[in-house]
């Protein structure tokens, strides 16, 4: 037989897992599930990323390149963190194949046995699994109070972070609850950071993603720009989910650490991706300000539908989801509404959070009025 790892064994395999395969086996038994449990665009990648990419294919660009990534890619990159504020240059840059293998290799390079991680609850499925597989520890703060704002859980933020920290990882605008922290907000953990030593991960991959709101760059903020390591990807912004392509930009001793994981483990992104990621950076303003538009016409047509029915969500400022109030249980309601209601949601246990569910409305106007629809019709509404 063979002996695992603790490394494995003590990550929990992922809770939203159990409601995909109820979503598949209801689809198997010809049923018509509204998937509100996505999370990737429900749009096609612009046209001109995709022929930029066959371009290069074409052209040859097929063979491995530079770990870190294309030269082009990382200047493209550079130049768009300096729109953003933060002065990165070439050299303190890493692309990645997606932002998640981003995380992993900086949590990888930053965290060991003992180390304490600071997390924001609700918080993206990901950061507690590599945190655990890394040997560390997670020290979590509840923003479901505070209707998932982090500046009114200041007094909590700061009780969460000691002399035992060694990361905090900050995600706004923010994967499940689409919350786009204050500049005062982000100033506190600027504060506590600097007090107790502490690295900090801005993971900005929905910032592109937000609605009448501009996001601050945590980098950008005084004393921040030696202790943030600065995270982005292509999946959200350009409907690249499947491309695979990410990157994190931070202080050069870092870059040096973690790129030692990455030569080692995926070599580099794919080329003729990586081509594609310098047109989407520089070409597509206006496709993405187009589905930033669809998303933000979604997102007031489901707090409108879910208000008519007497439910209150906290309005999200940005990505592509909300938080739906769903009482204790949210597992079984999850199950529940989509054994009943054929409608996939993902409880917010899996994200630290029980009480809620996450609705993704990546999804068309009919489908979510239809989802909408049903779960008033058996009574989750
Ligand atoms: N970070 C957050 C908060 C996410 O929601 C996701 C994807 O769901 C990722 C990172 C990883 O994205 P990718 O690896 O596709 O770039």
């Amino acid at each position: 037989t063979m002996e695992f790892t603790d490394r494995v064994t003590r990550v929990e395999p992922s809770a939203t897992l159990a409601i995909s395969a109820l979503a598949t086996e209801l689809e198997a038994d010809g049923a018509d599930v509204v998937d509100l449990s996505v999370g990737e665009p429900d749009f096609p990648t612009p046209r001109n990323i995709v022929d930029a990419g066959q371009e290069a294919m074409d052209a040859g660009h097929t063979g491995y390149t530079t770990s870190a990534g294309i030269l082009a890619l990382r200047e493209a990159i550079s130049e768009k963190l300096a729109d953003d504020g933060l002065d990165r240059g070439t050299d303190e840059i890493i692309v990645t194949p997606g932002a998640k293998q981003a995380l992993y290799e900086i949590v990888s390079s930053l965290v060991q046995d003992g180390d304490e991680v600071v997390l924001l609850d609700p918080a993206w499925v990901s950061y507690e699994a590599m945190v655990k597989m890394a040997g560390g520890s997670l020290s979590r703060v509840d923003l479901s109070p505070h209707d998932f704002q982090l500046e009114p859980a200041r007094d909590e933020l700061e009780e969460a972070v000691s002399a035992d920290t060694e990361l905090l990882i900050v995600n706004s605008p923010s994967n499940p609850t689409g919350a786009v922290y204050s500049d005062a907000a982000l100033e506190g953990v600027r504060d506590l950071a600097v007090e107790h030593d502490v690295t900090v991960i801005s993971d900005e991959i929905y910032k592109e993603i937000t609605y009448g709101v501009e996001p601050t760059s945590l980098g950008t903020l005084d004393g921040m720009a030696d202790r943030t390591v600065t995270v982005n990807g292509f999946s959200k912004a350009y409907s690249m989910t499947g491309w695979r392509l990410g990157y994190f930009a931070g202080p050069s001793e870092l870059i040096d650490q973690a790129g030692k994981l990455h030569s080692h483990s995926v070599s580099s992104a794919v080329n003729f991706v990586q081509h594609a990621g310098i047109e989407a950076l520089e070409n597509t303003d206006e496709a993405v300000a187009e589905m930033v538009e669809a998303f933000e016409g979604r997102r007031d047509l489901v707090v409108d539908l879910l208000a008519d029915h007497g439910v209150d969500v906290a309005v999200p400022d940005g990505a592509f989801y909300m938080m739906l109030p769903v009482g204790d249980d949210d597992q079984a309601w999850c199950e529940g509404a989509i054994e009943d209601a054929h409608v996939a949601t993902v409880p917010g246990s899996a994200f630290g959070t029980p009480g809620y569910a996450r609705i993704s409305y990546a999804a068309s106007e009919e489908r979510l009025e239809e989802g909408i629809e049903r779960l008033v019709a058996e009574g989750y509404l």
